[in-house]
């Protein structure tokens, strides 16, 4: 039997927030209840996103949370020549070609790309984005939580990105280059990333690479509803009160949590919920609101 490898992918574009640590203890758990490794991956893909110092940050507080990562953490920004030399490959072998397309005008052919610059053979990457032919499309997958998973035919039918105009590569492209190169076998994430997915599987088909298990988390919600995001500038989570927000993120993973569990240090919780995770309790729903009253779970 092949051994389980999971990871957490975090794009520092700000300290881990409430949801984040939800992605990363539900792959934790998920990994280390099936005795597998757990990789840590930094997704600084796309710089102008990124905030300083956040990627240390993250780290740090997944130490603080006894959340400790096998192997080295893999960086994408060292990683350019894995996405290039493959998009160079299929360029040559014409899965890929080069794209002038501007917003605008996907925007008149109705949203999706429609194949406009696959029959006209630009020659010159400058101003062009780069795009896969795909001709295998992936309308569903099965998620371990969530079963059958129907995915929009147009999305998942487009030529889409993998390299952009402005030279940045596209966050499908590299994910999936880098776990197949880490050799990860399911991906746990959080449900933002279920439409994704089909991309990221025809991209395992295109590359004749077995594709991997899913599971999606739900997605924590403020107050007001909205998702929790770096981009909601979601707040970081606290770093003192560790013990009442690890709770309160497993409550929301569906643990039923034992009160005498407020007395645990942070390695004892982990552990317990190591000993206790199953994808049966998590949620049904992809969106939770967590209970945050006073720390009481
Ligand atoms: N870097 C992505 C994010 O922070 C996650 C990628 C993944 O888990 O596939 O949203
Ligand atoms: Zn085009």
């Amino acid at each position: 039997m092949t051994q389980y490898i999971g990871r957490f992918a975090p794009s520092p574009s700000g300290p881990l927030h409430f949801g984040s640590l939800m992605a990363a203890l539900g792959s934790y758990f998920q990994a280390k209840s099936q005795q597998g490794q757990w990789l840590v991956r930094v997704e600084d893909l796309d710089p102008p996103r990124e905030q300083l110092g956040a990627a240390d940050s993250i780290l740090r507080t997944l130490e603080n949370y006894q959340l400790h990562w096998d192997g080295n953490v893999v960086y994408q920004s060292h990683r350019h020549d894995l996405y290039q030399t493959q998009i160079e490959q299929w360029l040559s072998s014409g899965e890929a070609y080069y794209c002038q397309c501007t917003r605008k005008q996907i925007k008149a052919m109705g949203g999706f790309y429609n194949g406009h610059c696959k029959p006209l053979n630009h020659q010159d990457p400058a101003g062009c984005a780069v795009r896969l032919h795909i001709d295998q499309p992936v309308t569903e997958f099965t998620d371990l939580k969530h079963g059958q998973i129907t995915l929009p035919q147009a999305l998942a039918e487009e030529d889409f990105i993998i390299k952009r105009r402005d030279g940045l590569y596209a966050y499908n492209l590299a994910v999936v280059l880098d776990d197949i190169d880490q050799g990860v076998t399911e991906v746990v994430r959080g449900a933002d990333l279920i439409e994704p997915t089909g991309r990221q599987m025809s991209l395992y088909h295109q590359l004749k690479q077995p594709t991997v298990s899913y599971l999606h988390l739900p997605l924590a919600l403020d107050e007001n509803g909205n998702k929790l995001s770096k981009q909601n500038h979601a707040p970081a989570i606290d770093e003192l009160d560790t013990q009442a927000t690890l709770l309160r993120a497993m409550d929301c993973l569906g643990f039923a949590i034992e009160p005498s569990l407020k007395d645990g240090t942070i390695e004892e919780i982990i552990q317990w919920g190591v000993q206790h995770w199953s994808i049966s309790q998590l949620p049904e729903s992809t969106e939770i609101t967590p209970r945050f009253s006073n720390g009481s779970v």
